[in-house]
């Protein structure tokens, strides 16, 4: 599996930097922003490094199919039952900060500090 040792999504992977965990499979983890906008904000990474959404291929389907799917999923575990939202900033323009693909699933009740 490909990972970049100085990519701090990777660390996170890795149990290199602490997470709150919210889920953990084969291929994918959980775990919660550490700046959340919301009442409920968790970021879906895949285990493998890949840079952001640019660099995923047709090989991928499978893996971006389970990010989207697990979403809902982890909503209703953690208690979001008014909808949410997904996000997944991507490039600079994207205003990505983060450079290991990530997609950002909020809910809870408003107001939310941010989006
Ligand atoms: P983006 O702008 O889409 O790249 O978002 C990156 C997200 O990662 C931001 O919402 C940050 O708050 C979050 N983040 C950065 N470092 C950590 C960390 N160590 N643990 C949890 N979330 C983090």
């Amino acid at each position: 599996m490909h990972t970049d040792p100085n990519c701090i999504f990777c660390k996170i992977v890795a149990g290199q930097i602490p997470s709150r965990k919210a889920h953990e499979d084969e291929q994918l983890l959980a775990f919660h922003d550490i700046a959340p906008w919301a009442p409920v904000h968790v970021l879906i990474v895949p285990k493998q490094h890949i840079e952001s959404l640019a660099d995923v291929g047709d090989d991928d389907a499978e893996l971006m199919g389970r990010m989207l799917t697990l979403a809902p999923r982890l909503m209703k575990q953690l208690g979001v039952s008014n909808g949410f939202r997904t996000l997944i900033n991507t490039g600079k323009d994207g205003l990505q900060e983060v450079p290991h693909l990530h997609m950002h699933v909020m809910g809870g009740p408003r107001p939310w500090t941010k989006g």
